[in-house]
């Protein structure tokens, strides 16, 4: 079996991971449609995203000049429901890129037994160059752009990377403008005071802390023994940490764009948090620890590594110097096809991004819910429903990767495409 996945990664991806996104996603697609000898038409379907819109955004800058901005949304699939997922603001935003992350989207939603299909939005922009009142036009300009693509039961965007409850207020005040009516169940990850759920924040976080756990147990380590390292100190990261501290694992090293910070004893996360929110959001200068590189946090000797930052940081030679017992995947595609045969032969376990990090999505779909009651769960709820979902998720995965003799990312695949193949044949193909 291990040889077949391997075979199969390579002569399905050869250099595509570097080149093309879309390309290593659907190499795993691939690789587990195979294995549960999934009908050929599923499979042709789930290759052709249904929707793909781009858009050019105009918007006066400060300086009294126009700039004119790349906008993307891909709607992978509604098989199961309307489409989800988020919208980021990023430099490196292209059509592919999106175009991956909604496909994963699909899984991720299938695997957190979601009714949503998978979508994904992005302006390709540096949000930390423009200013609020730029990137209040921007998000609204992009809102306008994309209204006949958004609906309440239609396509649901949420924040990723670059974006926060801030921009999903603003794109919801657009689109309620433009449509006449007060629609807070369009977009997710507001603000609480206009419709958000409590939990929704730190809920990508707190899925990776519940990953971590179920996967801490199935290895018999003791969270109180266990020590982690954790890449990006953005919304995933941070909470990420916070949470996992919270139970008693060390976090040896947190990083972010300006490098990453070391103590074998142990970073306090709650001062680590203080210092960046007196810092711009940044950990540049953190004074607490010693000042290592991201390569080098990938490479620590600990029992759970959480890749939270980007796509692409797993290489396979990386993958060769990994020391961890656990990957847990907070960022969307961390790992490069190719080292997740590495990974498997040094017998790591992959928690993979469409499990690991659907916390988020699960409590938008909270979010969501409470918002077409018009009722509101207190945070406790939230999060007794997340943990419980979270779990189920969790070992559905395991019991597919034991059942398949294939490692947590195809099983994961698999777990989704159970799914999704049922609502394709059920709605018929034509
Ligand atoms: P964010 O913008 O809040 O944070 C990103 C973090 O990564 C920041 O700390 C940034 O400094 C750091 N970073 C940037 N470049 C880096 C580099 N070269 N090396 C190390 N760190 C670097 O973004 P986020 O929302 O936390 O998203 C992070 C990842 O998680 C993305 O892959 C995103 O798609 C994924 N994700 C996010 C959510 C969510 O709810 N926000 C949900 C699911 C998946």
């Amino acid at each position: 079996m291990q040889k077949i996945l391997i075979h199969i990664f390579m002569s399905t991806s050869t250099q595509t991971a570097h080149e093309s996104m879309y390309e290593a996603v659907l190499a795993r697609l691939n690789v587990a449609a195979q294995l549960i000898n999934l009908p050929e038409t599923v499979t042709k379907v789930l290759r052709y995203p249904q929707k793909e819109v781009k858009v050019s955004l105009p918007v006066m800058m400060d300086d009294g000049k126009v700039q004119v901005f790349e906008g993307y949304r891909v709607v992978h699939s509604t098989h199961l429901g309307p489409s989800k997922g988020g919208i980021r603001y990023a430099m490196d935003v292209n059509d592919d890129e999106v175009r991956a992350l909604a496909a994963w989207m699909t899984f991720k939603c299938a695997v957190a037994d979601l009714p949503y299909g998978g979508a994904k939005g992005g302006i390709k922009c540096d949000p930390r160059k423009l200013s609020e009142g730029e990137l209040e036009r921007l998000s609204r300009a992009y809102a306008k752009a994309m209204k006949d693509v958004f609906g309440v039961n239609k396509d649901i965007p949420a924040p990723d990377m670059g974006t926060s409850a801030r921009e999903m207020a603003w794109i919801l005040d657009e689109y309620n403008k433009i449509t006449g009516e007060d629609s807070p169940g369009v977009i997710t990850g507001k603000p609480v005071g206009l419709g958000g759920s409590l939990g929704r924040e730190a809920a990508t976080g707190r899925g990776v802390m519940v990953n971590t756990l179920q996967a801490l147990s199935k290895l018999n380590i003791n969270p109180k023994q266990a020590t982690a390292a954790v890449q990006g100190f953005g919304n995933v990261g941070s909470h990420a940490a916070r949470l996992l501290a919270e139970q008693g694992i060390k976090i040896i090293a947190i990083s972010d764009a300006s490098g990453g910070y070391y103590d074998e004893k142990g970073i306090d996360i709650k001062d680590a948090l203080n210092y960046i929110a007196k810092n711009n959001r940044i950990l540049e200068g953190y004074p607490n620890a010693t000042k290592i590189t991201n390569e080098e946090l990938l490479t620590l000797k600990c029992d759970v590594l959480v890749p939270a930052a980007l796509q692409n940081v797993i290489s396979p030679s990386i993958a060769e110097n990994v020391k961890c017992k656990i990957i847990i995947e907070g960022a969307n595609g961390p790992t490069y096809p190719e080292a997740d045969p590495i990974l498997n032969e040094k017998g790591i376990i992959v928690v993979p991004d469409i499990l690991a990090n659907s916390g988020g999505v699960t409590v938008s779909y909270f979010e969501w819910v409470q918002n077409k009651m018009g009722y509101y769960w207190t945070e406790e709820e939230v999060n007794q429903k997340h943990d419980e979902k979270m779990k189920v998720a969790f070992e559905k995965v395991w019991t597919n990767a034991k059942k398949y003799n294939t490692y947590m990312r195809i099983a994961a695949y698999i777990t989704a495409l159970e799914k999704i193949q049922l609502g394709i044949k059920m709605k018929g193909f034509f």
